[in-house]
């Protein structure tokens, strides 16, 4: 399935990516000369020779310099680290991991699943990939179909990031939450919820309340008690979250949750 190319034979095409791509420059990365190829079923990767302004040099696929994935020979790691969470504080959440493994998986050919995604064309939409906006706009696309963030000692391994097209680029329109919408419909139905002497089932209780999309799905999934789900519903001035096992307002303080 791959198919590594070292002579690429100086055709006319050869040399015009020649042209356009010694000398540019990718963070602390300039590009030499070529290296080689690598061929996929549907798509070719090109290694580039780079020089790194530290004296480094190192072979890079072009797919990741162009994604922003790779701006240096490694010397570069350590402050990227920290720019990216001061701008958006978020390099240490779920979400933040999801989106990295998600350009990884298209552009960077060093990971093992390339071959089924960037090897088969698989692409993430210009809106996403944006070196600066990107990530911000994947959190609001997130955000808007229902995506909430685990407490950080909760391992969530079964709310995946999925395409309905197979084949299609990872882009708002061609993606949902996969462990969310089955848990929907999962429990939406044989779960009762008991609120202020009346017998709900949850989609009774998404529509007299008017809740958003995953309100209770996710709760559920991350651990909350019935109680805990309904005192939240009754009283959404708290900004009720889960945390260590309680639960805490907005500004921190623990709220003991009454039985309902
Ligand atoms: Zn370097």
């Amino acid at each position: 399935m791959k198919r590594i190319v070292t002579d690429a034979g100086k055709p006319g095409w050869h040399n015009k990516r020649l042209k356009k791509f010694i000398g540019k420059q990718f963070g602390r990365l300039t590009i030499v000369d070529w290296d080689h190829d690598v061929y996929y079923t549907e798509s070719r990767v090109a290694y580039w020779r780079c020089k790194c302004c530290c004296g480094n040099e190192v072979i890079v696929a072009q797919s990741s310099l162009t994604a922003g994935l790779t701006k240096s020979c490694g010397c570069l790691r350590h402050d990227v680290a920290i720019e990216s969470h001061t701008t958006h504080g978020m390099s240490y959440t779920r979400l933040y991991r999801v989106y990295k493994s998600m350009c990884n998986r298209c552009y960077n050919p060093n990971v093992k699943r390339f071959k089924d995604y960037g090897g088969r064309g698989i692409t993430v939409c210009d809106e996403w990939l944006d070196k600066d906006t990107g990530f911000q706009a994947f959190y609001n696309w997130a955000i808007k179909t229902g995506y909430i963030e685990p407490p950080r000692d909760v391992k969530v391994n079964d709310i995946t990031l999925d395409r309905k097209d197979v084949n299609g680029p990872y882009s708002p329109d061609n993606c949902r939450w996969i462990g969310m919408i089955e848990q929907q419909n999962n429990r939406r139905d044989n779960h009762i919820f008991h609120i202020k002497g009346e017998r709900l089932t949850i989609s009774q209780v998404y529509k007299k309340y008017n809740l958003s999309p995953s309100y209770i799905s996710d709760r559920i999934h991350y651990g909350w008690c019935d109680d805990a789900i309904i005192y939240a519903i009754l009283h959404p001035e708290l900004g009720l979250r889960m945390k260590n096992g309680g639960y805490v307002d907005k500004d921190g303080f623990t709220v003991l949750i009454p039985r309902s």
